[in-house]
């Protein structure tokens, strides 16, 4: 028997220390405030509808690019989002140079713009330094593609504004708008208050049974299902060896989770903007009787 085959279970029944700069280790990130402003102007029929929208993009100035966010102060030649040079689509504006109106859609929460996920073990790279090994250790979490396309924007980066049974918002009628904000609602209790386990296979059944649940009212969630599991599925498949594996496990759940709780009362905000301004038309609509 050559004495690699040997060596082999041997170094898999070891945890590894994977090199310092191959994964950062990534604290839970803070959910910022959701708060925007719409210009309001009124119709000739005394009826409020939105300003007219056209922001420079406030990131790349609309240079339409930046310097690649993911592989900013890593050695990455492969980068899964500038391919290696160093410049990526500005995530922002999605390379339109302008920033999207947030009453129709905003930069994809789950990619954050860049149109792909990183693979949680290798970061974008497909490959990762292992401590005390000369050479990078070939990623198979993620096929050596250092990462994902993104699901739920497909690629786009964008995400349009939810529908009411397909309809745009600004076609739906208070009583519908409420209606859905009442939905989107309850899906919001009910990511917030998912409970992880200490089981990760237990965490990540209810996490997909949740999603599953939930993508009648918030339809994203099922390609926001759908990624989580490759992530997941590939992560566990390579990292469990590693150290520091059950904290970067449970970053990913989070990831996932914040991020939809995040995109959904960013909806929700949108919705009370909407509802604000039908029910003042639709006062006007009525003493006009
Ligand atoms: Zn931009
Ligand atoms: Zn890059
Ligand atoms: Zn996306
Ligand atoms: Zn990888």
């Amino acid at each position: 028997m050559p004495l690699r085959r040997i060596l082999t279970p041997l170094f898999a029944l070891a945890i590894l220390v994977v090199a310092a700069s191959a994964i950062a280790t990534q604290a839970r990130e803070k959910i910022p405030d959701h708060t925007f402003e719409r210009e309001i102007v009124v119709d000739e029929d005394g009826l409020q509808q939105w300003g007219p929208w056209d922001i420079v993009c406030p990131t790349c100035k609309a240079v339409k690019e930046i310097d690649c966010p993911l592989c900013a102060d890593r050695d990455v030649p492969n980068c899964i989002e500038c391919g290696g040079d160093k410049r990526a689509v500005c995530r922002t504006c999605a390379g339109q140079g302008r920033y999207p109106d947030p009453m129709v859609e905003i930069v994809c929460p789950y990619c954050r713009g860049a149109a792909v996920y990183p693979c949680a073990q290798c970061w974008g790279k497909g490959s990762f330094g292992v401590t005390g090994n000369a050479r990078d250790e070939k990623c198979r979490a993620c096929d050596q593609k250092g990462g994902y396309e993104c699901e739920p924007c497909d690629g786009t980066r964008r995400l349009q504004t939810v529908k009411f049974k397909k309809k745009p918002l600004a076609e739906a009628d208070l009583d519908d708008l409420r209606e859905l904000r009442e939905d989107l609602k309850e899906v919001l209790a009910n990511l917030e208050g998912f409970e992880h386990d200490e089981n990760h296979r237990k965490t990540d059944k209810a996490f997909q049974s949740l999603l599953k649940k939930n993508a009648k009212a918030f339809p994203v969630l099922k390609p926001v299902g759908s990624m989580f599991s490759k992530v997941y599925k590939g992560f566990v498949k390579v990292g469990v060896q590693y150290e520091g594996f059950e904290g970067k496990v449970t970053h990913q759940f989070y990831i996932f989770q914040d991020r939809a709780v995040w995109h959904l009362r960013h909806q929700i905000l949108v919705l009370d903007k909407e509802i604000a301004r039908a029910e003042f038309n639709e006062a006007v609509l009525a003493e006009s009787k």
